[in-house]
């Protein structure tokens, strides 16, 4: 090769790199101003990185639409398809089958804040836990009654639950949502509100926003509280796994508990572990940092800022059935 056809392929390039360089920081600019992180007056602001999403099997879907948010903001989200099938863990088990079983029998149940493993000696054990000898969930042999039908576990997981089904464990299988899907809209850009915005349904506060807390990089929904006392007042136990999720019908897999089973990404700096995105866009974090500490200036929400994350939110405490308690982010309509 002669050295002037060098010379010209190299001015070639160093112009394409030139015009490469250019057109990058004018998008930047125009439609991505805060992908990588700006600083406005309201502090850091971070996009929802959908990269962090486990897509790599078809059980998240995500493409950006057009949305509007709660507060009026007209932008893009992303719109998340998921078979809540996590890709990262198993789902289950749930109810143990006889009272001799160990705790890998079973999952775990949530109560004054503890978390309590679901194994035979806990079903054998309720009627004194709950002070209750209404309770008796098995039979002369230590068998269990499980809900064993799709059928069941739609009579049974229902807050009008039958007495037919006093003193059964419920349990819904994966078979009975296989073609179930769920779609989420997650602002790409988080739009902090001046005001909390309460969730709907049954969480606390009851507003109007959605009940959806968050979604996990699996595309598992971080649900409203469970119903535990309609649950309970049926003499029935509707067990969580070991990863804090169970079926319903509606709802598919969904969790009620962050116990560290599903895909944390660590933090460089300690900080508790990211553990998806909140449903208004802000990331959500584990309750503990890696020396087992809890984050400090949480506000009603349970969130706080920081320089490396902006706003964002800590999941409360795996017993305490619940995530988040508002947000402080506009949400998609
Ligand atoms: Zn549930
Ligand atoms: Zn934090």
């Amino acid at each position: 090769m002669n050295a002037t056809f060098l010379k010209s392929i190299l001015i070639i390039s160093a112009l394409i790199s030139v015009v490469v360089v250019g057109c990058v920081s004018c998008s930047e600019e125009d439609d991505t101003a805060v992908a990588e992180g700006e600083t406005t007056g309201d502090g850091l602001v971070l996009a929802v990185d959908s990269s962090l999403f486990l897509t790599n099997d078809g059980s998240v879907i995500i493409t950006t639409v057009p949305c509007t948010l709660s507060d009026g903001t007209v932008t893009d989200c992303y719109q998340i398809v998921a078979t809540s099938t996590p890709a990262d863990h198993q789902m289950g088990p749930w109810c143990p089958e006889n009272i001799a079983d160990g705790d890998e029998a079973g999952g775990i149940w949530l109560e004054n804040g503890q978390v309590y493993d679901v194994d035979g000696a806990f079903i054998e054990n309720m009627a004194t836990f709950y002070n209750d000898d209404t309770w008796l969930m098995y039979n002369e042999n230590g068998d269990i009654f499980i809900t064993e039908t799709e059928e069941d576990c739609a009579n049974a997981a229902n807050p009008n639950v039958g007495e037919e089904y006093e003193n059964f464990c419920v349990e819904c299988l994966p078979s009975y949502v296989a073609d179930l899907t769920q779609t989420y809209l997650i602002p790409i850009t988080p739009v902090k509100l001046s005001s909390s915005e309460n969730f709907g349904g049954d969480g606390p506060g009851g507003g109007n926003g959605p009940s959806v807390r968050g979604i996990a990089f699996n595309g598992v929904r971080y649900d409203a509280p469970a119903p535990t006392d309609a649950i309970l007042g049926a003499y029935t136990l509707a067990p969580f796994d070991d990863a804090g999720g169970h079926i319903n019908l509606n709802a598919g897999y969904h969790y009620h508990a962050a116990t560290g089973v599903n895909t944390q990404l660590a933090q460089d700096d300690g900080h508790a572990a990211m553990i998806g995105y909140a449903i208004d866009g802000h990331g959500f974090y584990a309750q503990l940092d890696a020396e087992g500490n809890e984050p400090t200036g949480l506000d009603d929400c349970r969130g706080h800022e920081d320089e490396t994350r902006g706003y964002h939110y800590h999941a409360d405490a795996p017993g305490s059935n619940n995530f988040i308690n508002c947000l402080n982010g506009a949400y998609a309509n």
